[in-house]
């Protein structure tokens, strides 16, 4: 059951104002398959009004605020997402099926988000250039001006965080269609956002489906710039869709992403890295570590102690806090067995015991880890999006480089090795957004700038480097006389 929310979850946010929709959507909690709430089906015509109102907000108090207004209230909003991390944890528990340590990491991270832009928002600016004698040149960075942000379900405060948080900094007007399955924490930030005093229509959120809302957004004329992360399908839908109009188009897409261990690497170190970043939030993680390249002189040792973790995992509903909560949906359920099925000729090594006291309409899926796979079979090359690991031995650094980039993706992938030649060769050899050394993820801080390449997608978000994303150069060159 939902707690009592300071906002009706059935409305939209248009111009600082809520209102309801003609048709609406049931919210369904993955633990348990009850349906939580009715939220809006934001259409055509209410996409339209709320790119009018962001437009509205540029022409008017939003656009002539200056940057360091626009960072404090930021700052402010960070203050009151904390002040808010019960609320926004319990929500993204119920409709997400996230267990609680975990929703209650990305609310935090939500407010550091907001911390970060809010600091930086008046610290991007242009430089001068020297030129010819008789000229001063200098450029601008100003805002695209009204930006489309389509956020999936897995990660949605986090990637509201990264990718609204640095365009509001930048002083962009935005509009946020957050996914079906998951958008009461992004109702709650806006209610938040509404509560600091961000003036009217500087952020607008249209839940709905993304065939309806999110495609009305993706080709409206009046958009300047498309922020979406989620799948490869509908990334290359949205490119499409966003080529009509000429605008950029971040992509933040899925992954692949391997973990290579060498066998010099500090094995105790890397184990709970290796089996964490396959199983957190499901396995629906982007970034998934859904690969482990194991050097064949201690591929045994770590396979064993990783059969042994996924033994020891708990599954259980999102509210227990477990290790494992359930997939976000019977239909992303469906999905990821469909795919499953492509490891029929291979037995699994480890499976994670499921609790006979399971709800029966909950999501639930049983983590598997396989091993030894074929780089090339389908299991070690398709986005599964569920817990699921597989184990590639390997003999030599090349061919480890070889397995792992031999994929279509290009998001993430972690390296351990106590050789530090070989950690530089590994670092420039691997086709990826991000490579991380002895650690996988780097704590997730929202300094890195983050993003894929390949069929990752391309673009970079968080960090500073968003922000400059989140913006375009002007450059005035005045002749002197
Ligand atoms: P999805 O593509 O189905 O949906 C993502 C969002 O797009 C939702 O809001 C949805 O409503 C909307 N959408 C769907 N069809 C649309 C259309 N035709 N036009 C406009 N919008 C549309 O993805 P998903 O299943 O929700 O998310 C899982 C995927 O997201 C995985 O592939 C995962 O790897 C990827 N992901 C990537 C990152 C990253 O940073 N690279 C982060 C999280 C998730």
């Amino acid at each position: 059951m939902l707690p009592n929310l300071p906002f009706d979850p059935s409305h939209i946010l248009i111009g600082g104002t809520w209102r309801g929709t003609k048709d609406t959507l049931p919210l369904i909690n993955p633990s348990d398959g009850s349906t939580l709430c009715q939220i809006a089906r934001s259409t055509d015509a209410d996409v339209n009004e709320a790119v009018a109102a962001a437009q509205d907000a540029l022409d008017g108090d939003w656009g002539r605020m200056s940057a360091m207004e626009r960072g404090r209230c930021l700052t402010r909003l960070s203050q009151l997402v904390l002040d808010h991390t019960d609320l926004l944890t319990t929500l993204e528990t119920l409709d997400v099926g996230k267990p609680v340590t975990q929703a209650r990491a990305d609310a935090i991270a939500l407010a550091r988000y907001c911390e970060f832009y809010g600091g930086a928002a008046d610290k991007v600016h242009g430089t001068t250039i020297p030129y010819l004698d008789g000229y001063t040149v200098y450029t601008l960075r100003e805002p695209h001006g009204v930006t489309g942000h389509i956020v999936p379900w897995n990660y949605p405060m986090q990637i509201i965080g990264r990718s609204v948080g640095a365009a509001l900094a930048m002083g962009n007007a935005c509009v946020l269609k957050p996914a079906e399955d998951a958008c009461l924490t992004a109702l709650m930030f806006a209610h938040l956002a509404k509560e600091t005093g961000f003036p009217d229509g500087a952020l607008n959120v249209v839940p709905g489906l993304g065939s309806e809302a999110g495609a009305a957004l993706a080709r409206h004329p009046g958009v300047q710039h498309l922020s979406f992360t989620g799948s490869v399908q509908t990334g290359r839908i949205i490119q499409t869709l966003a080529a009509e109009n000429v605008v950029p188009v971040t992509l933040e897409l899925g992954g692949k992403s391997p973990q290579i261990v060498f066998d010099d690497a500090d094995i105790d170190a890397a184990l709970p890295f290796l089996v964490n970043a396959g199983l957190q939030n499901a396995g629906q993680t982007c970034s998934a570590a859904s690969r482990v390249l194991i050097q064949r002189s201690v591929y045994d040792r770590v396979a064993a102690a990783m059969v042994d973790a996924y033994r020891a995992k708990s599954i259980g509903p999102a509210s227990s806090n477990p290790d494992i909560g359930p997939l976000i949906s019977l239909k992303q359920k469906t999905r990821f067995e469909t795919l499953l099925k492509a490891a029929h000729d291979l037995p699994s090594i480890a499976e994670t015991p499921m609790p006979a006291d399971l709800p029966p309409q909950g999501a639930y899926v049983q983590p598997r880890l396989y091993g030894p796979v074929p780089p090339d079979h389908p299991l070690a090359q398709d986005e599964l999006f569920g817990p699921v690991q597989v184990l590639i031995p390997f003999e030599t650094e090349e061919e480890a480089i070889k397995i792992a980039n031999g994929t279509i993706y290009g998001l993430v992938a972690g390296v351990w090795t106590s050789d530090g030649a070989r950690q530089m060769r590994l670092a420039k050899a691997l086709k990826t957004g991000q490579v991380f050394v002895n650690n996988y993820g780097a704590g997730g801080g929202v300094e890195l700038p983050f993003g894929g390449i390949g069929k990752s997608g391309h673009g970079r978000e968080k960090g500073f480097e968003a922000l400059y994303g989140f913006s375009t150069l002007k450059t005035v060159a005045a002749k002197h006389g």
